[in-house]
């Protein structure tokens, strides 16, 4: 196997280059190009090309190595599925909106949560991902942006905003963050100062563990809070996400508000509207019907929290359906009337298998 410069302390990085016979100011010229998230050695241009070429042979610059790149047809979305070097697959989505550049991580190698919609649970947990591969994530996105604007790719949407760096971070890609926390937090700690990534930029979305959300209130930054709740009672949550039968909502709910309170952050809550087809073939609502919404606003009542809905992406393996727009509409117009904040989450790159553990699955498919 071969080494991941990237690891390397300057120490190492610095014995590394003087072992191969070369200057030491090499090596600081590699840590720049690592820390700016080079992909590859050719990219290294104040590198001799015969150095390069040697690099190349003995060893590899990040920790994540790109398989496979997908770009949306409207160009706001780009979709990596990256290898790790045993072998494992992740995805990180970046997103260009108006607001700035926002990426998607993946804190683990598949997920051990089972939740009964979701795609990248179907193969199971393979292994927890290091605060440098997720790091790694970010850096191949802010590599991308750099492509961007070298060939004049028109930064979209033009936003004031967006300068064309990442600026945010959502952490809700493949894996379970809170059965990972330290190495997420590590990674969190290193966004924010070494890419001044602020903390109210950075999200982090949990099923609802409870340990790890008193971790998160320990360690005590103001990070946005996501909770993937999906139902608004013990009885069908637990028959949709596992998790529940360990840590029950209210409990989930308290330990949520608590963290937030100590911040005075507004609680961002996930619920996906899901469907189930009965046996004339004909969609009905599974969690998504007047009385479900009564019951979420009844929970969220008088609370500081923004429910964002979610169009299910569908999902071959799993026998939900989508619904209709007007069905989303309806199911938020009871929020809206009960005074409940909401949005319905924009879907972005569905045209590209963008959602929730796709590509890595459709690829492992077809290995
Ligand atoms: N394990 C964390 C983060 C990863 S999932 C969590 O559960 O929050 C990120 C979000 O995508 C969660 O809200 C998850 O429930 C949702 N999700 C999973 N599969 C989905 C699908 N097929 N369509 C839409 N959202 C999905």
């Amino acid at each position: 196997m071969k080494p991941i410069l990237f690891n390397f302390s300057d120490p190492e990085l610095e014995k590394f280059i003087i072992d191969m016979g070369q200057p030491k100011f090499r090596a600081k010229q590699l840590r720049e190009w690592l820390n700016r998230g080079a992909p590859d050695f050719a990219s290294m241009k104040n590198i001799p090309e015969s150095l390069r070429t040697e690099l190349d042979c003995i060893a590899q610059t990040l920790p994540v190595k790109i398989v496979k790149k997908l770009e949306s047809s409207d160009g706001e979305t780009t979709k990596f599925l990256l290898e790790l070097h045993d072998g494992e697959q992740i995805e990180c989505v970046l997103m260009r909106t108006t607001y700035g550049n926002s990426v998607c991580v993946s804190s683990q190698a598949g997920c051990a949560m089972g939740c009964r919609f979701c795609a990248s649970t179907l193969l199971g947990l393979k292994r927890n991902l290091t605060p440098n591969e997720i790091y790694s994530q970010i850096l191949i996105a802010q590599w991308e942006l750099r492509s961007d604007r070298i060939s004049d790719k028109p930064i979209r949407p033009n936003g004031d905003a967006n300068n064309g760096d990442v600026s945010h971070i959502v952490i809700m890609g493949t894996g379970e963050p809170l059965q990972n926390t330290e190495n997420v937090i590590g990674f969190i700690e290193r966004a924010n100062r070494e890419m001044g990534i602020g903390w109210r930029r950075i999200t982090l979305s949990t099923c609802g563990i409870v340990d790890g959300i008193d971790r998160l209130i320990e360690w005590n930054r103001p990070i946005n809070l996501a909770i993937s709740l999906h139902a608004p009672t013990d009885e069908l949550r637990s028959q949709i996400m596992p998790i529940n039968n360990r840590y029950k909502l209210s409990d989930v709910l308290d330990a949520a508000w608590r963290f937030t309170d100590n911040h005075n952050r507004q609680l961002m809550i996930e619920y996906i509207l899901l469907g189930k087809r009965n046996e004339n073939g004909e969609t009905v609502l599974y969690n998504a019907t007047p009385e479900h919404a009564e019951k979420l606003s009844e929970l969220l009542h008088g609370k500081n929290c923004m429910v964002n809905l979610i169009p299910w992406n569908a999902v071959d393996e799993r026998d939900f359906a989508s619904l209709s727009g007007n069905a989303v509409h309806r199911f938020q117009d009871i929020l809206i009337k009960n005074g409940i904040h909401t949005r319905i989450r924009r879907e972005r790159g569905t045209d590209i298998g963008s959602a929730c553990g796709q590509l890595r699955l459709n690829n492992a498919k077809n290995k």
